[in-house]
C-alpha cells in the first residue's frame, strides 16, 4: 500500500535491520527499542490492524505466530519474551499496518501502562 511504512520496509523501499525474512513476512528491529531485544513482525501484506484482518487472512497471520518461536530462538529469547499487539486508538497503534512487537531479554514488568 502506498504510504504505509511497513510495506515500504517490507518492499526494501526504506531501509531497516531485519532479522528474518521469509516469502509471507518480515521481521526487523523496532527504531525505538524497549527492551534489549525489541523486533516488529509483519505480514508482508498490507492488513491495517487484527481489526482489519478478513477469514482470508486467518492462515497467514496463523502462520506469522507460527513463526515466533522460531524467530525468538533466532534472537537468542531462551528465558521467555512478550507479544505484543496495539490495535486502534485506544490501544496506541501508531502504524497503521499490522504488527506484533516481540520484546525480551530483561525481565518485563506487568501489567503494562
Ligand atoms: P505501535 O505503536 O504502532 O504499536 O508501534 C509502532 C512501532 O514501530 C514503534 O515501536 C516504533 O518505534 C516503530 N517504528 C515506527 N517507524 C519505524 C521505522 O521506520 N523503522 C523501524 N525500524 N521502526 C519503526
Ligand atoms: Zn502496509
Amino acid at each position: 500500500m502506498a504510504d504505509c511504512i511497513f510495506c515500504k520496509i517490507a518492499n526494501k523501499e526504506i531501509p531497516s535491520n531485519i532479522a528474518y525474512e521469509d516469502e509471507k513476512i518480515v521481521c526487523f528491529h523496532d527504531m525505538e527499542p524497549q527492551a534489549p531485544a525489541h523486533v516488529l513482525i509483519i505480514p508482508k501484506k498490507h492488513i491495517a490492524s487484527l481489526d482489519d484482518m478478513t477469514e482470508e487472512d486467518k492462515e497467514l497471520l496463523g502462520y506469522l505466530m507460527f513463526k515466533v518461536q522460531d524467530i525468538a530462538a533466532l534472537l537468542g529469547l531462551k528465558n521467555g519474551y512478550r507479544l505484543v499487539n496495539n490495535c486502534g486508538e485506544d490501544g496506541m497503534q501508531t502504524v497503521k499496518h499490522v504488527h506484533f512487537h516481540l520484546l525480551g531479554k530483561r525481565k518485563l514488568t506487568w501489567p503494562p501502562g
